[in-house]
């Protein structure tokens, strides 16, 4: 049965229809697992009155093989009619003029947060002296930014004709090397920042976090990244918030006593507290401070960088889950971080744990909180135990690994 968004609620059936696609390389080894996993812990928690309706769609190398297109518009249908999907790693096909298979899904369902949680889990290797200080999710924009792909090539006409309209016309005098240069262009939307940073704050409201950082390029791009900042504050101010720019008002006018004592008062009164960090120094309070930061709004490029940095903070991207939502039309869909890892593809060693956690993620999308909570014990007390897959230091196999999750189960 289908899953239907009515007035902003997700209306969940009883034997809710997923759609799922296996993803390319090491995707045949932990799909099957993952899904073994899934469905064990909905049938402890439901016990039969609940279970998954599984839908196979096909995407990457495989539907290459059946239906000579990387991405048949019957599985883009499909997402649109059912909501959700969740997926393994798909390959990027080689050549200039196809995009991503993951970022045409993302544009074709306008999926403009992408969500990436960051945790640590006991008894995982980490590089970090104190990983269990990292836990933060990050919202990133997924639809703009340099990734909307107005870019042109060195030696074309679009190029040229681009260059030499900011030249003339807009009077630009900076490009160093006019003649020679591929050219981009970066669009930053008050639209687009303000629904990715209400997600922001709806999840951090729903989830009790007490900060929420903004993190940003705009010291250099005044009008884009500087721009995602204003319009973020001004999301903050339809929010119960205290930010970083009235402590500093008060700062000026009463003193830091004062500030502080009316940021406390807030914070008692549960008020999230709103503050901006350029992203180079985020980057290094990351690694610092990593205690300090709860709920993260950043654009596109920037939640690329430090989703990744994260991840190795708490043992890499094997265990790293995302989703890409669009909290207005309820479309949604969660995959694991990782590429198709050829170099280990067939072979039962990867680590099926970023997609586990992804399939986490879509279980409390779905409300079915037992189940993820349920999945998530099992990964703990695994991790805890030191059975885990290689590359977090284990000699696990995929399947042994997924055997003992459903023993914890
Ligand atoms: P990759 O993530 O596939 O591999 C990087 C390294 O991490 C490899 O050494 C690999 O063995 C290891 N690794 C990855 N996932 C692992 C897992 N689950 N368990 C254990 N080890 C794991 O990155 P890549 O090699 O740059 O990309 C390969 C292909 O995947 C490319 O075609 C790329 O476009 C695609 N890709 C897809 C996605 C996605 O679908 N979301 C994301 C990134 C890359």
């Amino acid at each position: 049965m289908k899953i239907e968004m009515i007035d902003g609620k997700l209306l969940v059936p009883d034997f809710p229809t997923i759609a799922y696609i296996r993803g390319d390389g090491v995707g045949e080894d932990i799909f099957p697992e993952a899904k073994r996993v899934f469905d064990s812990a909905v049938e402890k928690a439901f016990g039969g009155n609940k279970k998954i309706d599984w839908l196979r769609l096909l995407a990457g190398e495989e539907a290459f093989k059946f239906k000579e297109n990387y991405l048949p518009d019957e599985t883009i249908n499909s997402i649109s009619e059912y909501l959700l999907a969740i997926k393994g790693p798909l390959m990027t096909p080689v050549g200039e003029s196809f995009r991503s298979i993951n970022v045409t899904l993302r544009q074709k369902l306008d999926l403009y947060a992408c969500v990436r949680p960051v945790e640590y889990f006991e008894g995982i290797e980490s590089p970090m002296k104190a990983p269990e200080k990292v836990d933060m999710t990050i919202f990133r924009e997924n639809t703009e930014d340099i990734y909307a792909g107005v870019e042109f090539a060195t030696g074309s006409s679009e190029a040229h004709q681009l260059i030499d309209f900011l030249e003339q016309t807009l009077k630009v005098t900076a490009i160093r090397f006019p003649k020679t240069s591929a050219i981009g262009v970066k669009p930053v939307s008050i639209e687009g920042t303000k629904r990715l940073v209400e997600s922001a704050f709806d999840y951090a409201l729903k989830n009790g976090k007490k900060r929420l950082t903004i993190v940003h390029k705009g010291n250099i791009m005044k009008f884009t990244e500087g721009g995602f900042r204003k319009w973020a504050y001004e999301v903050a101010e339809q929010y119960p918030s205290f930010t970083k720019l009235i402590y500093d008002k008060i700062k000026k006018e009463k003193g830091k006593k004062k500030a502080e004592e009316e940021k406390a008062a807030a914070m008692q009164a549960g008020k999230i507290y709103v503050d901006d960090v350029i992203a180079d120094n985020f980057l290094q309070q990351i690694i610092l401070n990593p205690q300090n930061f709860e709920v993260i709004a950043t654009l596109n490029l920037n939640g690329d960088y430090i989703s990744d940095a994260l991840a190795a903070q708490v043992g890499g991207i094997g265990i790293a889950p995302g989703a890409n939502i669009n909290y207005k039309t309820g479309h949604a869909i969660f995959e694991a971080t990782h590429g198709t890892a050829p170099d280990i593809a067939g072979l039962n060693q990867a680590n099926p744990s970023s997609l586990i956690l992804s399939g986490v993620m879509m279980f409390d999308y779905l409300g079915w909180h037992e189940v993820a909570q349920t999945i998530r014990k099992a990964l703990f007390y695994a991790f805890k135990a030191k059975e885990c897959t290689r590359d977090l230091g284990g000699s696990l196999s995929t399947s042994e690994f997924a055997d003992i999750l459903i023993k914890y189960i």
